[in-house]
């Protein structure tokens, strides 16, 4: 049985045996407390061993990051703090610590931490983080299932290099020196794995569009890879996004999904994350004990959760944001870094002042200049700009990029032709403007951006396991 399921268990000295990770060990003159985890929740168990009951020689072996299994019998705790502890009859001893284990009990910076990713599984703050991404991820395929939707693997190797000319990662077999060349000194792709140029897919988009036009409901929930150079904290080189693709969904409707969609996974993870979440919540609100009071929340984490379920999501164009920004005091000011006029690409700066400042709510901008988006979007009749919609979130800035497609042939091609994508190395997206088009629409939610936001987390590096950044790919 898991800790999780002895602690719920009344105490009637039956027998039990706990498995576990050894967070502390205290000694008192006749007896001895070992603090136990499994990481099946946050709450430890108390192994209680009393005079004698344990040979000595085991029981020195014991230490902070030992695992051990304690038989025993379960009674009410005699302390506070718990309801139920283990009396210890016997311990055996699976793997010891010596006092070089790094997750010694007392703080640990998140950047040594980071140094560590092996063993921060093994902290109360990466255990909590890691089980509430566990329940974000299935929530996420519980919402689709439950709505009709169908999930759909898109490739993870792609020809396709539309979306993210400059920022993909090659993948060859080729031996690095050992390229076959064309004439003119140019690397002989025709001979490579594949045939052609292949590379790490930066979205599954395309292609999942292609199952929509079947399907009519499907997602995608993969890694998606960028080779942007961003050192931010809201960046990786290795992300997991959640694509939903829905053929006869218009802008609006799109718009619903993304907000309904985001509600359902934050109301799952406050309805089944109560213990870590509380945790995260204790934890920022320490952490923000050393800074001055303005720069502190003026909500706690579960308020904020519970702030963007209960609330609906402020919807405006880019062209009634801007004005809103021409206004601010901060442009008034020249307080941003970035100068704002219509046709900008809008800046994290920006971003946060319309959610943070102005709306004080998630907000979801639409309609931004055809010139900011990606070819793939639906024109308006303004010939100006394009039905995209951006989902901004306090404190993370976009969490969603989304849009309607273009399910105009000629329009698509003219688009395409614009900005200088060969259209041969699109066929196949095509042939579903040309077959049974439909209007369709879909978006992208990076899903550590929301597991940053659920957790209250400030860096993006902390809620993946095992991030990839630039320099960065030890573990
Ligand atoms: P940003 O402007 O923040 O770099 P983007 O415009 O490049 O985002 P999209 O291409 O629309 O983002 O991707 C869809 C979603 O994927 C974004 O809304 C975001 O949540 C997430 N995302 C994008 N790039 C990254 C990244 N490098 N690391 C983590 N998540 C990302
Ligand atoms: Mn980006």
């Amino acid at each position: 049985m898991q800790i999780k399921d002895i602690l719920q268990l009344s105490p009637e000295s039956q027998s039990v045996v706990v498995k576990g990770w050894v967070r502390t060990k205290r000694g008192q003159a006749n007896i001895v407390f070992i603090n136990l985890n499994d990481g099946s929740t946050i709450k430890n168990i108390q192994a209680v061993v009393e005079d004698g009951k344990i040979e000595e020689e085991i029981l020195k072996k014991i230490s902070t990051g030992a695992c051990i299994a304690v038989s025993g019998t379960l009674v009410a705790s005699a302390g506070s703090g718990q309801a139920v502890e283990v009396l210890a009859q016997t311990i055996e001893i699976y793997g010891t610590a010596d006092e070089t284990f790094p997750m010694q009990p007392k703080k640990h910076s998140l950047e040594f931490l980071r140094e560590k990713a092996h063993l921060r599984f093994r902290t109360n703050t990466f255990g909590a983080i890691f089980r509430i991404r566990h329940a974000l991820a299935f929530a996420v395929h519980k919402f689709y299932n439950d709505n009709g939707f169908f999930y759909l693997h898109t490739p993870i190797i792609t020809a396709s290099d539309a979306e993210g000319a400059g920022e993909m990662f090659r993948v060859s077999s080729f031996e690095p020196n050992a390229a076959p060349k064309n004439e003119d000194g140019s690397v002989d792709f025709s001979q490579d794995f594949f045939g052609r140029e292949t590379s790490l897919t930066v979205s599954g988009q395309l292609e999942g569009e292609l199952g929509a036009m079947a399907l009519s409901k499907i997602y995608t929930f993969g890694p998606t890879f960028r080779a942007e150079n961003s050192n931010t904290t809201r960046h990786l080189a290795e992300f997991w996004m959640i694509e939903p693709e829905v053929a006869f969904y218009e802008l609006e409707d799109n718009m619903n999904l993304a907000e309904s969609f985001v509600k359902y996974v934050i109301q799952y993870a406050i309805d089944n994350c109560k213990d870590d979440l509380e945790f995260l919540q204790t934890r920022l609100l320490e952490e923000e004990k050393s800074k001055p009071q303005n720069e502190r929340s003026e909500q706690t984490l579960l308020e904020k959760l519970n702030f963007v379920v209960e609330n609906s999501f402020e919807r405006l164009t880019y062209t009634e944001a801007i004005d809103i920004l021409l206004k601010s005091k901060p442009a008034q000011k020249k307080q941003f870094q970035y100068e704002v006029g219509w046709g900008i690409d809008l800046q994290s700066e920006h971003e946060r002042y319309l959610v943070e400042k102005h709306f004080k709510k998630p907000v979801i901008l639409t309609n931004y200049p055809k010139d900011i988006k990606a070819f793939y979007m639906k024109q308006d009749a303004d010939g100006k700009t394009v039905r995209a919609m951006d989902v901004l979130f306090p404190g993370i800035g976009e969490i969603i990029g989304g849009s309607q497609r273009e399910d105009n042939y000629e329009k698509l091609m003219t688009r395409i032709n614009e900005v200088g994508i060969d259209p041969d190395n699109l066929w196949w997206y095509l042939d579903t403007r040309k077959f049974g088009s439909a209007p369709h629409s879909g978006f992208g939610l990076g899903f550590e951006r929301l597991v940053l936001f659920v957790t209250g987390m400030g860096n993006i590096r902390d809620v993946i396991p095992f991030p990839r950044t630039p320099k960065n790919a030890e573990f």
